[in-house]
């Protein structure tokens, strides 16, 4: 099984309300070849490189773009992420079922569900065959 880990960038709104300060959302993009400077500038107004991942988290869903032959293969590269992500969790002393605030300094990798198997579920659209991309919802 080859696997490849894209370049990660995230991009934040963040706004101020009268009962709650520092309000975020954030999104990802993923690239499948390090982006040129004018290609993040035209993308994004404002952006900060996140990391190199296999994986990319959506709003309940994650994507690749490895081209993975069977879904098992699909299955066991996802279980080996959530693997890698959770020891980064519990190593920046982060339990399972905590409520989470940001903190930037012992980062919390938030997995929208995708810890349960159970959950999991291959996408087949064309939408995701056309652009080549395999999306897991959970
Ligand atoms: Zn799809």
């Amino acid at each position: 099984m080859k696997e490849i880990k894209y370049p990660i960038y995230k991009f934040s709104l963040r706004w101020n309300q009268d009962d709650y300060q520092n309000n975020s959302v954030g999104c990802s993009i993923m690239y499948k070849e390090i982006p040129t400077k004018e290609k993040l500038n035209n993308d994004l107004e404002e952006y900060e490189y996140y990391e190199d991942e296999v994986w990319m988290l959506n709003w309940f869903n994650h994507i690749t773009y490895n081209l993975f032959e069977t879904d098992e293969e699909v299955e066991r590269s996802f279980r080996n992420f959530i693997d890698r992500k959770m020891q980064i969790n519990r190593k920046n002393g982060h339990g399972y079922t905590e409520h989470h605030h940001y903190n930037k300094d012992r980062p919390f990798y938030c997995f929208m569900g995708a810890e349960d198997e159970w959950r999991w579920k291959i996408c087949r659209c064309d939408d995701c065959k056309r652009i080549g991309k395999i999306t897991i919802s959970h």
